[in-house]
């Protein structure tokens, strides 16, 4: 028999000019790049409040706080390992994730095998099991018009019980 636990996050930041674009821990070339007190990489959040949801462990916001200066420009891969470290996950797996990208700009497809396997190194499992898809709203919205980028992700982690 099996335990399992799902977990679900979201997240958003705002794109602005002069910041890095990173998404999955992976460096993407475009005209803007998000806000934040980390590296604002999103779709890491996304993914870590959905692995802190598995187990009802609060969110990220708690972890790394923005008023603390540790976590200012923050590798958020660096994050995730932190998130990881958690005495709480011991003895449990990562059997898949499941992360929406929505922006409207840049294409992210060409990039999508490069953050699966990003992110599939730090969860220390095959990239098969990490999912990362991208959409846009059509035009609509905060992400239609370019004022940011959101994402989603849904988690399921198992243990034998
Ligand atoms: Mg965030």
């Amino acid at each position: 028999m099996m335990d399992y636990r799902i977990g679900h996050g979201f997240d958003v930041h705002r794109l602005v000019a002069d910041r890095k674009l990173i998404l999955c821990g992976v460096e993407i070339p475009a005209e803007l790049g998000l806000l934040g007190h980390s590296d604002a990489d999103v779709a890491t959040h996304a993914l870590m409040d959905a692995l802190l949801g598995t187990l009802a462990l609060g969110d990220i916001g708690g972890y790394f706080p923005d008023t603390d200066p540790r976590w200012s420009g923050a590798d958020s891969l660096v994050l995730l390992e932190e998130v990881l470290r958690l005495p709480a996950f011991t003895g449990w797996r990562l059997v898949n994730c499941d992360l929406t990208i929505v922006a409207q700009h840049p294409r992210l497809s060409p990039f999508r095998d490069r953050m699966r396997q990003r992110l599939a190194d730090v969860l220390g499992v095959v990239p098969e099991r990490i999912s990362v898809k991208a959409t846009t709203t059509e035009g609509l919205g905060f992400a239609g018009r370019g004022e940011g980028i959101a994402a989603d992700c849904t988690v399921l982690l198992g243990r034998a019980d």
